[in-house]
Parts: structure tokens; C-alpha cells; sequence
């Protein structure tokens, strides 16, 4: 199974940085990093002093009842992104993890919820998920504070 992990796509944060704010009205802020803060755009921690933003960000497109919006940590600047988008990135392996599965139609496949804690199988988890086959794609979040992490898809 080719499972894909895709960080928010380069263009639409480009849009946000041209705009001057977030897709939610919030300004485009520059902010020095403590170096702790988990990137969503490359999937690096921040290095202490890095220039970084505090944005408000939705993996959905299109007006959807389950949309789910909060708080995520990128590079004010354009960077390198994450290239490696057939690996379970490093950076949120060893996390307190929630797995929200999403089936066909984009409704919620609650059966499939999974909470993962730091010594789970992380990749492990994502297959059997997305073997199920009513499952079409996931949202990784954190389970401790339900920041997106990442999309993951078949
Ligand atoms: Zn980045």
C-alpha cells in the first residue's frame, strides 16, 4: 500500500503569506520560536530564534459539517517542505496521537477512531485504518491538544 503523509500544501501557504493572514482573517504574524514548536509545512521542530507563524488552518477545501479548524506552527517564510511523503514523519512518531478517519463521502468513520500513545505502532496503526475499506483518508492529530498534524491517504 502506497500511504502518502502530506504536510499543508506549499501553495496554500504561500496564498496566506501573499495575503498578509491565515484563511480565517488572522494576521500573518512573524513570531521567534522558543524551539519546541512542531512545523506543519516541513515537518521539523523549530529551531530556538527560527521565524515562524501561529496560523489557524482547516485541511478542508469545501464547507463540510466535520471541518475541523485550530491552531498550527509554520515557517513565516516559504521553506523546503517535506519530500519524504511515503514516511510516518519522525517528528510526530513518538506522539500522543489521535487517528481521525474519514470515510467515502467525507463524514467521520467513527468505528475506525484510534488513540495512539507514544509507544504505539504508529505506521502500523495508519495501515490497518486504511485497510479497512470503508476508510478513505485520515487526519493525524495531536491527542493532547488536537492540533492537526498531517493528512494521510492511500
Ligand atoms: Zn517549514
Amino acid at each position: 500500500m502506497g500511504i502518502h503523509y502530506t504536510p499543508i500544501p506549499a501553495d496554500r501557504l504561500n496564498a496566506m503569506r501573499t495575503a498578509g493572514e491565515d484563511e480565517h482573517g488572522n494576521k500573518w504574524q512573524l513570531k521567534q520560536a522558543e524551539g519546541w514548536e512542531p512545523l506543519r509545512c516541513c515537518f521539523q521542530r523549530a529551531e530556538p530564534g527560527e521565524e515562524i507563524a501561529l496560523i489557524c488552518y482547516t485541511p478542508w477545501t469545501e464547507p463540510s459539517p466535520w471541518l475541523e479548524a485550530g491552531p498550527v506552527f509554520v515557517h513565516h517564510e516559504e521553506c523546503a517542505g517535506y519530500h519524504d511523503t511515503d514516511r510516518y514523519p519522525d517528528l510526530f512518531l513518538n506522539n500522543k496521537a489521535i487517528l481521525n478517519p474519514f470515510d467515502h463521502s467525507g463524514a467521520r468513520a467513527y468505528d475506525h477512531i484510534t488513540f495512539l500513545d507514544r509507544e504505539d505502532d504508529h505506521v502500523a496503526a495508519v495501515e490497518h485504518i486504511l485497510n479497512q475499506p470503508e476508510v478513505a483518508y485520515l487526519h493525524a492529530r495531536s491527542r493532547e491538544a488536537g492540533c492537526f498534524h498531517f493528512l494521510v491517504t492511500p
